[in-house]
């Protein structure tokens, strides 16, 4: 049985930011805002709590946290969701990059990156995906030859979003031939403002250009922004889609759960609508199942535990949940819009959350091998037809 309870100092925290929101209350985000208005009211937003220490509390206190582990984090999350504070812009900063450069950046990676990261003064793209390298990303071509005093990156990255918008990229890329093709692989901090970088917006079915294609033509990388060693990418790369998994899937969980919620109050006397809310009841019992494993996560994390395959499960649960609510959503009518987008927008937008941060197919391998231990099945395609 999993037994969640929280301590004297994290019923603290909750009662003590609650506080702090009332004295400051979130901005409204109207349902229709464009994506700019939603990205420049997250950035002030991300601004406003930094400056009241309520960005990344699970950080060390050196780098601008309060020392707190990612179970008070966590409490802050649900306390935004409730008060209907907008989303944070920096997300890749805070929950990808940034842990990243805590673990293995060197001193001045820290102190350049990480305060920015927190005020969201400078936003982070992941640049991991690439039109030959999705779910195998230890394919990604571009590569970084060696230089005087850096490196020359060439090639190109797909689906990268927020690229037009970012101030900095976390670059995975190939810096050698020799060896395994994972001790090839190398993690560069570069700078988006670098000439012969050239962005090209990509539009999703909701419309929104959020995403781009990212070329890079002789782009010049110094030394110093080499995250560990030459050659440790690989490692680097999985540690940020363990905290991509795990941190960043807890903030969305809470989304849905409200999008719930919201329909569950619904004007229901009809028979449809009885209907309705009996095939939602099976949405809450997941949500219900998805928070309670993803607190059972954060709690091992906060006993010293590095993020690792598990979060492919909260990751998996929450964006097949997600889908089959925007879903029903989108079918049923006469509910009031929730969120800054239409129903039909958030059933698109839900579409592409089975895929980004690794789709679910590839998240139940991950679980099958990983965290029950099954063993790896090679099926070749086609074997046995004539
Ligand atoms: C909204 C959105 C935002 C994104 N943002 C970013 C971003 O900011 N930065 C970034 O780097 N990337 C980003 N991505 C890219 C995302 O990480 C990739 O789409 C994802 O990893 C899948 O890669 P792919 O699209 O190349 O599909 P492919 O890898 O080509 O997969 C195609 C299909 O084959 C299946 N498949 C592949 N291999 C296996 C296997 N071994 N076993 C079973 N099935 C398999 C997949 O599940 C999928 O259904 C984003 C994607 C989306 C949708």
């Amino acid at each position: 049985m999993i037994r969640l309870e929280l301590s004297g100092v994290q019923k603290q925290v909750r009662e003590e930011f609650r506080e702090w929101l009332a004295a400051n209350p979130p901005p409204r985000v109207a349902d229709d805002s464009s994506l700019d208005a939603f990205q420049r009211i997250g950035k002030a937003w991300q601004s406003t709590l930094s400056e009241g220490g309520w960005v990344a509390v699970h950080w060390p206190s050196q780098y601008g946290g309060r020392d707190l582990s990612l179970v008070e984090q966590a409490i802050v999350q649900e306390e935004l969701v409730s008060s209907q504070a907008p989303q944070i812009l920096g997300l890749f900063g805070l929950s990808m990059v940034g842990p990243v450069l805590i673990r293995f950046g060197s001193d001045e990676q820290k102190s350049q990156h990480l305060a920015p990261i927190l005020n969201a003064s400078k936003v982070w793209c992941q640049g991991f995906s690439e039109p030959g390298a999705g779910s195998d990303l230890a394919a990604v071509s571009t590569r970084a030859e060696k230089a005087d005093g850096g490196f020359l990156v060439n090639g190109q990255k797909t689906w990268t979003s927020f690229a037009h918008v970012a101030d900095w990229c976390f670059l995975l890329c190939r810096t050698g031939k020799d060896g395994s093709r994972y001790s090839q692989l190398s993690y560069l901090l570069v700078d988006m403002k670098s000439p012969g970088i050239r962005t090209r917006p990509l539009a999703q079915a909701t419309g929104d250009e959020e995403f781009n294609e990212v070329f890079f033509d002789n782009v010049f990388v110094p030394d110093e922004n080499v995250v560990g060693k030459v050659g440790q990418g690989w490692e680097i790369a999985i540690s940020t889609l363990m905290h991509e998994r795990v941190i960043l899937t807890f903030a969305r969980q809470l989304q849905s759960e409200r999008l719930l919620q919201h329909a569950l109050q619904s004007d229901s006397s009809d028979a449809r609508g009885l209907l309705e809310k009996r095939a939602l009841v099976r949405e809450v019992v997941e949500a219900c199942g998805v928070r309670a494993l993803a607190y059972k996560h954060l709690f091992q994390y906060a006993s010293g535990t590095e993020p690792g395959s598990e979060g492919s499960l909260d990751k998996l649960g929450w964006s097949e949940s997600f889908q089959r609510l925007t879903r029903h959503l989108f079918r049923s009518e006469g509910l009031e819009s929730l969120w800054q987008t239409s129903e039909a927008q958030r059933y698109l937008y839900s579409r592409g959350r089975t895929l980004a941060a690794g789709t679910s197919e590839i998240q139940r391998n991950i679980i099958a091998e990983r965290v029950l231990g099954l063993p790896r099945l090679h099926v070749k395609y086609g074997e046995g037809k004539s």
